[in-house]
This record gives C-alpha cells, sequence and structure tokens, in this order.
C-alpha cells in the first residue's frame, strides 16, 4: 500500500525504529467508538488515543466548536495579546482544580516542564537554591528531557541519556514520607501522578501517599506538583486522582482528555501563592512561552470538551465501566501466565508474567477488531466515557480470549 511505503521511507512513530520494526496499520477515519482502516477493517477502540478521546472519536460539539473558531480567529501569539477562548479556558480550569493561575501549554511534557520551572523560581524567589525534585520509582512525566529527569530511572530510556538528564531523588510510595523528611531541605518540589501511575507500569495505588505529600510539602513550604495528564478529567472515577485523597496540589499539570483528544493542548494550574511569590519577586516572571501558547483553535475544543464532560453523567459512566472490567477481568487472575489485574474508573490492566506477549496479544485483537496496544508485561485498556455497553464486552472478551490463547 502507497501509504506505508512512503511511512516506512520518511516517517518515525513513537517510540520505534524507521523503517518501523512492529506493524503500522493505515488508518481511514475515525467515528464514535471505531477507527476505519483504509483496507476496510472496523476496530472498536481500547485506547481512546492514549487517554485523550475521553468523549470518543468526530463528536458533533467539538467539530462544531473547531469549525467556528476556525472561521473567527484560528491563532494569535499569545505575547502581550489575549482573547476569548483562552480566558474563558483559564477560568474553566482554575474552577475545576481550585488553582487560579493557570499556564496554557501544547503538550503534556511542555507543561511538565513549566511546573518544574515554576516550582525552582517559586524557591528562588524565597531565597532558596534547590533544584532537586522527588520523583516516585514508576513514574512517567514526559519524554522530554526535563521530565525524564523525573522519570523512573531503571524502566524509562534514562541510561541512553546518561549525563545529560537532570539528576532526582527516587523513592517509593511507601517509603514517600521518610524521604520528603530527609530532603527536605534541598528539594524545590515533590512530583507524583496520582492515583493510578500511567505509562510507568499502569500501578493503582490507595489514595494514603497523596495526604503524607500534602500534609509535609505543607509544613515544609515545598511545592507539591501534581501530574494529572493522565488520570485527569475522570478518569479514576473522579474528577482528578487528588480528589481521591481529598487533597489540592500547589502545582497541577493537566493533557491529555483535556481537548478530548482532538487538539494537542496541555496546562498547568498553580495556587495563588505560587503566582504571586514569583510575581511580586525579583525574579517577576516565568520564563516559558510556547509559540502556540494559548492556540485558539485548541482552546475552543478544550472549552467544549469540559462543558460536554462537566454536564454529562460522566461519573455514572464511567463507575459502570469500572464494574465491568472488574467483573469481567476476574476470571484472568487464575491463569498461570497472568501476574496481576487491577482497574479503576476507566482504566482497565491485566499485566502479564512475560513482556514476550504484547505484539501477539496486539495481532489477536486487530484480527478479531480491536484496536489495543500493550507495552511490555502491561495489556492495557482506557476507554471513552460514552462507550456501549456491547462495545467494552467486546473489548474485554477479545482481550480475555488473546491472553486465554497464549
Ligand atoms: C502522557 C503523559 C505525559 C506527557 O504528555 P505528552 O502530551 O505526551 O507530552 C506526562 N505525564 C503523564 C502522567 C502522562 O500520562
Amino acid at each position: 500500500m502507497k501509504i506505508l511505503d512512503i511511512d516506512n521511507q520518511h516517517t518515525w512513530h513513537p517510540y520505534n525504529s524507521l523503517p518501523s520494526k512492529s506493524t503500522i496499520l493505515p488508518v481511514k477515519s475515525t467515528d464514535k467508538q471505531t477507527i476505519f482502516l483504509e483496507d476496510g477493517t472496523e476496530l472498536v477502540d481500547a485506547m481512546s488515543s492514549w487517554w485523550s478521546a475521553i468523549h470518543g472519536y468526530n463528536h458533533p460539539t467539538l467539530i462544531k466548536a473547531l469549525e467556528t473558531q476556525a472561521n473567527i480567529m484560528p491563532h494569535v501569539m499569545f505575547g502581550g495579546l489575549t482573547h476569548e477562548p483562552a480566558t474563558s479556558l483559564c477560568e474553566k480550569i482554575a474552577k475545576l482544580t481550585n488553582l487560579p493561575s493557570v499556564f496554557l501549554a501544547d503538550s503534556g511534557s511542555v507543561s511538565v516542564e513549566v511546573a518544574l520551572k515554576t516550582a525552582i523560581l517559586y524557591n528562588k524567589a524565597k531565597g532558596k537554591n534547590v533544584s532537586k525534585f522527588i520523583a516516585l520509582e514508576n513514574a512517567y512525566h514526559g519524554d522530554t528531557l526535563g521530565c525524564m529527569g523525573v522519570c523512573d530511572p531503571q524502566n524509562s530510556m534514562h541510561s541512553l541519556y546518561g549525563d545529560y538528564l537532570p539528576q532526582n531523588i527516587f523513592t517509593s510510595v511507601e517509603n514517600l514520607g521518610e524521604t520528603i523528611e530527609k530532603y527536605k531541605d534541598e528539594i524545590a518540589g515533590v512530583i507524583l501522578e496520582p492515583i493510578v501511575q500511567g505509562a510507568g507500569g499502569m500501578k493503582v495505588h490507595s489514595p494514603e501517599y497523596l495526604k503524607i505529600a500534602r500534609e509535609l510539602c505543607t509544613k515544609y513550604d515545598i511545592p507539591l506538583i501534581v501530574d494529572e495528564i493522565a488520570t485527569g478529567f475522570g478518569h479514576t472515577g473522579l474528577m482528578w486522582g487528588c480528589d481521591h485523597a481529598n487533597i489540592t496540589p500547589d502545582i497541577m499539570c493537566m493533557g491529555k482528555g483535556l481537548t478530548g483528544g482532538m487538539m494537542s493542548m496541555a496546562a498547568m494550574a498553580t495556587s495563588k501563592n505560587i503566582s504571586d511569590t514569583i510575581s511580586n519577586s525579583d525574579i517577576g516572571v516565568i520564563m516559558h512561552g510556547p509559540t502556540f501558547m494559548g492556540n485558539a483553535l485548541a482552546c475552543s475544543v478544550a472549552n467544549a470538551s469540559l462543558d460536554l464532560l462537566v454536564n454529562s453523567n460522566w461519573k455514572e459512566k464511567v463507575n459502570s465501566i469500572e464494574s465491568i472490567f472488574s467483573k469481567e477481568f476476574e476470571s484472568l487472575k487464575d491463569l498461570e501466565i497472568v501476574a496481576d489485574v487491577r482497574n479503576i474508573g476507566a482504566i482497565g490492566v491485566v499485566e502479564l508474567k512475560d513482556a514476550s506477549h504484547a505484539q501477539t496479544v496486539q495481532d489477536f485483537c486487530v484480527e478479531n477488531g480491536v484496536w489495543i496496544r500493550p507495552f511490555g508485561k502491561l495489556v492495557y485498556s482506557i476507554v471513552s466515557y460514552n462507550i456501549t455497553d456491547i462495545e467494552l464486552h467486546k473489548i474485554t472478551s477479545t482481550i480475555k480470549e488473546a491472553i486465554k490463547s497464549l
């Protein structure tokens, strides 16, 4: 096929070689929960395009928001200019997070970079010259160099970049409190994913570590950065992972679901204390400003997506998805090849004992009409909240068959 020939010659894919060593499927179009391939195959989507398509594909409300904004003003620089789609989005994010100071970024990784820089500046503004962070084992915070510096050093790509990465302090969820106590005078912040650690291992935690982190960070005036890029916008059954512990961080990053998966946009929100302390100090400003900051098309789609979400019965939907994942995956626990089965909200995970089956599981699912992309030992699904029970059962039964057939 022509697309694949060109792809093999010119196109990098995520975490891949050129040409790709694994199967690449040409997609023709999408609709709701379905991905239509060029060859006519229809796949039910079990990935929601890496946690982002929370309303399914081609939602008419999002398309209309995009079309309307495209005719008014697609983009202007955000340096010295502002506009209603951006201010409206910042206001919505402030309300949803209880964090009033919002920085619009163009990807999740950039929002994490800005969060790390903000924490360093906050400390500097208070006369503290610190730049190390406490992060968690199994953490994933993005692929840029600063972000990689707070990703798990063992299971990420750290070793490939060696000295170029910032050196930080890693600890387990269990030892987080102890570690904060030990390094409290040397760190610029604590960064963590709440309740679910995503790409670093799809781990589900109980909320206690969030309460401990909040308590100690408040006690020692250390910025607590919570990365809600994966967990946010309802994925764990509550709006934010933080809501499971009833805490508010000092700095929150969000992305992925923000535009319902249609546009590249993320955001960092901070407390007024953080923004006031930086703004009123000699430093005075956050030294960061992407060219496409506050992109009006992305802001309009994000506004439409957030309105759709808050005005829908997403909680009921996500609860119902959670109970279907629990019930359907339960029986896999007894299989010899399965190490663990866990799920929360719209996320279902089967951890295999062996990392060699990812491609086999993917091929089986695609042959049987389901799009899934396992990594390593992890076969996981994250679904859109408006998925039908029939579609969800198709996903769970196909994954079960795939694993049973190994
Ligand atoms: C995906 C992800 C990121 C990075 O976001 P990008 O938009 O891919 O740059 C950061 N943190 C977490 C928790 C993520 O899941």
